[in-house]
Order: structure tokens, then sequence, then C-alpha cells
């Protein structure tokens, strides 16, 4: 019959397993013995029905036994078929219809067992050399630029400082307006600034500071906010400047913001981005929209404060300039000067990018070369 273990039909001849009929041995029988063969028929039909059921196949080979033995030319459920013209003819339909379930049970075996053995070998089944090194998936990488735009997030976010973004298009108001920037400021004039149209204007933001100006209108205080994103300046291009560039801001408005907050914000931020030796200073500075202003440096973590071309030979980088935000700004945002008071700070991305990353070209950010932005892969 057949080995379960190996699921091998074994070859017995099919006239031998049938040997029960009278019919098959050319006996000549009545009626009665029609029944008895039917009988022992249907009882052969349920045996073979859990000998099929219980039929495992482990690849292709023993899935073809299975067809031979049970549904081949020479196979059970032909061999059962022929049985057919034995029956007397009022029972052929009943009988018909015993042996048509029984070789549509055997098809549909066959067919989960192919399915089986295709979704263990693979589509091909076993043509397939699975010791063959697969094809490779190319693997992105994050841009620089977004690498340190999100540490410098992270540092902060551990501050308590959430994201806010905001239009990269932006009106008079919240681009200059809003931020104290007076009509004669140089940083409105055609030649610094892209203008996407006159009267009403509407340019490319020039800072980040519009979404300050967007955070402080919608009047929910205390705002303590981070704004990262992309600006636009009317410059020529070069290894050292750029027509657009990025940004971080950020914005501390509650009250009581003293001086002596921004300083232990941005001593705590220097610190956790440049090491714990780098010393930090302030230098006095102008900004409309701040007072008082500043500049910050950090001792140059290239040379250590000895000089070298980073610093100018001066042992110092300036990284941001910051400020207590002034109450002109405040007031143009509905806010009073005399209950809450706010610093706000604003760096770069790509100058800590090029230092951190060693890169000589600030075009190479935005140019989309991929031998460039491959280097980066393993970065995090
Ligand atoms: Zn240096």
């Amino acid at each position: 019959m057949q080995d379960r273990k190996n699921g091998r039909a074994a070859a017995l001849p099919v006239a031998k397993e049938l040997r029960c009929f009278c019919t098959s041995a050319g006996v000549d029988v009545g009626a009665s013995a029609y029944l008895c063969n039917m009988e022992q028929l249907l009882q052969q039909i349920e045996e073979y029905k859990k000998e099929i059921a219980a039929f495992e196949a482990a690849d292709d080979k023993q899935v073809e036994e299975f067809r031979i033995r049970f549904l081949g030319t020479k196979g059970l459920v032909k061999a059962v078929m022929g049985e057919m013209k034995q029956v007397p003819a009022d029972q052929k339909k009943a009988f018909g219809q015993i042996l048509n379930d029984f070789k549509l049970f055997a098809e549909s075996r066959y067919e989960s067992l192919r399915e089986q053995t295709a979704a263990t070998q693979g589509p091909a089944g076993s043509r397939i050399d699975l010791s063959l090194p697969g094809d490779p998936a190319p693997l992105g990488s994050r841009h620089p630029i977004t690498l340190m735009r999100n540490r410098i997030v992270s540092i902060f976010q551990r501050l308590g400082f959430a994201v806010a973004e905001g239009p990269e298009i932006e009106d008079d108001w919240h681009n200059f307006g809003a931020l104290n920037l007076p009509p004669h400021h140089p940083a409105r004039d055609m030649q610094d600034t892209f203008y996407i149209q006159q009267n009403p204007d509407w340019v490319l933001r020039t800072h980040t500071s519009s979404v300050q100006i967007r955070e402080m209108e919608k009047g929910k205080l205390p705002i303590r906010m981070l704004m990262p994103g992309r600006v636009y300046r009317n410059e020529t291009v070069s290894a050292r400047s750029h027509c657009f560039f990025h940004q971080v801001e950020g914005l501390y408005i509650d009250e009581n913001v003293s001086f002596a907050d921004l300083k232990q914000t941005l001593y705590f931020f220097v610190k956790e981005m440049y090491g714990k030796d780098v010393k930090v200073r302030f230098r006095p500075s102008y900004f409309p929209f701040t007072e008082p202003s500043a500049e910050m440096d950090v001792s140059c973590f290239i040379c250590g404060g000895e000089g070298c071309n980073i610093c100018k030979k001066t042992g110092w980088v300036e990284i941001l300039g910051c400020g207590m935000v002034h109450p002109n700004v405040l007031q143009n945002c509905n806010i009073d000067p005399n209950k809450y008071t706010g610093f706000a700070f604003g760096m770069g991305i790509e100058r800590p990018a090029l230092l951190k990353y060693d890169v000589n070209d600030l075009r190479l950010f935005s140019e989309n070369d991929v031998r460039f932005l491959k280097q980066f892969t393993s970065a995090i």
C-alpha cells in the first residue's frame, strides 16, 4: 500500500487491489452479487479517501507519485471509474455521483499538495539555487542637513521644546513687519530678498522667525517652541553661500523669563552638541526683533582654541544669534510685554554640518549627487 512516512505509494497493481470484485474476476453474477460488490467498492473508495487525505508530500517528486497512484492513466481513480460499466442501469446515476465525488476529492488533494510544496520550495520549486546571494536592496540614507537638524532638535526637545513649522512663502507682516523690521531695513531690499509679488508683498521667507510670529499670534502661552526650516536669501551661489539654507530657531515665552534662562538653555545645548570642555562667550549684537541681543561663540572645537583655518585663527566659532524678544514684537502678537518676557535664538544648520562632516562646499548639500549622499548611509 503506502509508506506513509515517506509519502511514497507502493507499486501495487490496481487489479489486485480491486480483487474483491466478482466482476473483475470475470464471474457471472446476479443482482445480489452487484449489491455485494458495490458495498465492497464503496468501502474501498472510503479507504482510498482516507489514504488520499493522509497523503503528505515534501517535494515535487512525491506530489508526482500521488498523481501517478491516484490520477494517472493506470491510477486508482480511473480503475474505480472503470467499474461503472458493471453497475446496473438503475443505479448508474447514484453510483456515478459517488465516483465523481471521489475523483474530485483526489484532484483537489492533488492541487493542495502542489500548492503546499510550491509554497515551501518557492515559485520555481527546486529550480532555485538557494545558496546564491540575493539581489541587493539599495539602502537610502538621511541627508546630512536632516541629520544635523534632528540632532539639534533632539537636544532642545529634552528641555521641553516642541517643533513648529510654517509656510515658506510669507506675507510682509509675518516675515518683516511683526518682527520689528523697519521699512528701511536692508533685509527688505529687493537685492536681498526674493519677492513673489509686491503690493501686497509676498516673499520667500528670509528666516523662520515668521513661524515664531505665527505661534505667538495663536495666543497660547507659555510658548516653548523650535522652528526648523528652509529659508531664502538673494545671494550668489558659491562654495560658502547659497540662495537657500536651513535654520533652527527657538522661542520661549512665559512670565519671568530672563537672560539667565537664555544663557542656561544655550549652555546646555552647547555641552550636548560640542562636549563638556567647550567654552562659550556672548558678544553684544543687534537684531531688530530682540533687545538686548547677542551673538554666541564657542571655543573652536577643531583646534581647541589655539587658532586654525576654521576659526580664522581666532580660537572662536560663531554659532548662533540670540536675545530677549523685543517688547514691540510681543505687542504685535497681542502679548502683554509687562506680564510676559521671552528669549529667542537662531542658528544655521549648514555651518555645523559642514564642520561635523568635513564638507568643503555648501553646494554639495543641494546638488543631489548620489556619490556624496551615499557617504552618509551609516550615519544616524
Ligand atoms: Zn580653530
